[in-house]
């Protein structure tokens, strides 16, 4: 169990920590998870990759998540060991044999994705005749507001995913359609494109599609990209299935970033100052990798025990990261208090999505700590209110 303190100051004063600390709110993973199983009319898969760690995981299952999204035989054995019974999708749409055959003998997984008919002899040739499975056809999508585009890479183009529906419902399979928007999904819009053309692969194959999965991109909150709320979200996502009418049809949904993004901050420590230059303990090859991936801006606020900030005074500073590579600073400027120094802590909020997940041990540096915290992080319009 990880050590609990009421706020991060109190993690600050107690611990004065010179290393990164993950601030885990188990209320607002637990509140997140139970808002995303609430409202959305379907079942709520996980996505792993966006943040494994096992206290993570824990908060998100007590919040009610009950299904989880993998995409290695090593994701699968994580969830499987914590949540004996849970769940499993294995959802990437390039497996190895090795990792098929894990999957369907070892854990008796029984949803896979596709996106090519080389990958459905696959699974079909490693589970051994089995045809109690749901294979799932990944619908490539139009880019639309999303930060990261994960079309490029996976997806079939609709007359293709069709033929694939075909393939699938004639080898005895319960067939799916898959789509994802691309993380960081800003706009409700981004899903009702990607419904449209999932409407024309079902009317051209024919086949009935037992489940249909919108996928992850469900956005998160930052400096720079606020989003509608999830409601908004919703209220489009129910109103796609309405205008899809197809009532023996199952949903399904795949959240990283939305279940997590809010529930951690991180605190970093100021090592050495030099004018508008601060170098701090975390960065682009730990926890803010994102900030250059997907061009985000988490929030600040920072923090100092024995004295206060001149709170009238700020400065715009560039943030390095305690590596000794170029490439390892924000590619943004952050605005601090203009006297803030060598000690003072920084801490970053919204942090929980793609950081220790992406976090590296390049140069002897590597975040491992985490804690959790009794209070929210505070993101009111853009002002951050400093404490110490
Ligand atoms: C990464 C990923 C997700 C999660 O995406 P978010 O943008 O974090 O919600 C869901 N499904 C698949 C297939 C993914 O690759």
């Amino acid at each position: 169990m990880p050590r609990h303190f009421d706020t991060t100051f109190d993690v600050v004063r107690e611990l004065k920590p010179s290393y990164p600390v993950y601030c885990l709110r188990p209320d607002i993973l637990r509140e997140s998870a139970k808002r995303f199983v609430d409202m959305f009319p379907g079942n709520v898969l996980y996505a792993v990759k966006c943040n494994p760690h096992p206290e993570i995981m824990r908060y998100l299952h007590e919040g009610g998540v009950r299904h989880f999204d993998t995409a290695s035989p090593e994701e699968i054995a994580l969830v499987r060991r914590q949540f004996p019974g849970m769940n499993v999708y294995f959802m990437h749409p390039v497996k190895s044999r090795d990792a098929i055959r894990s999957a369907h003998r070892v854990f008796g997984v029984k949803h896979y994705v596709i996106d090519t008919e080389d990958e459905l002899e696959k699974v079909r040739a490693e589970t051994d005749g089995e045809t109690d499975l749901v294979i799932h056809v990944r619908l490539a999508t139009p880019p639309a507001g999303a930060a990261y585009n994960l079309s490029a890479k996976f997806g079939a183009r609709p007359m293709t995913a069709s033929e694939l529906l075909k393939k699938v419902d004639g080898y005895g399979y319960a067939a799916g359609l898959c789509f994802h928007v691309g993380s960081q999904c800003t706009t409700p819009n981004g899903y009702r494109i990607a419904v449209e053309l999932i409407r024309q692969v079902v009317d051209f194959s024919g086949v009935k599609v037992r489940y249909i999965d919108v996928g992850g991109g469900f956005p998160g909150q930052y400096m720079n990209q606020r989003a509608p709320g999830l409601e908004v979200f919703m209220e489009e996502i129910k109103d796609c299935i309405r205008w899809l009418g197809l009532p023996d049809t199952t949903f399904m949904c795949e959240p990283g970033r939305a279940l997590v993004s809010s529930g951690v901050s991180l605190i970093t420590q100021v090592h050495l100052r030099k004018e508008d230059q601060l170098f701090i303990n975390d960065g682009v090859y730990g926890s803010l990798s994102e900030a250059v991936t997907g061009q985000l801006r988490f929030p600040v606020r920072p923090m100092r025990i024995g004295g206060d900030f001149n709170e009238t005074d700020t400065l715009d500073f560039t943030i390095y990261g305690p590596t000794c590579d170029n490439m390892d600073v924000l590619p943004a400027t952050v605005t601090l208090p203009a006297d803030i120094r060598e000690g003072d802590w920084i801490e970053f909020g919204h942090i929980g999505a793609y950081s220790n997940a992406l976090a590296t041990h390049f140069n002897g540096f590597y975040p491992e700590l985490l804690v959790t915290v009794g209070e929210t992080f505070p993101f009111i319009d853009g002002e951050f209110p400093q404490v110490g």
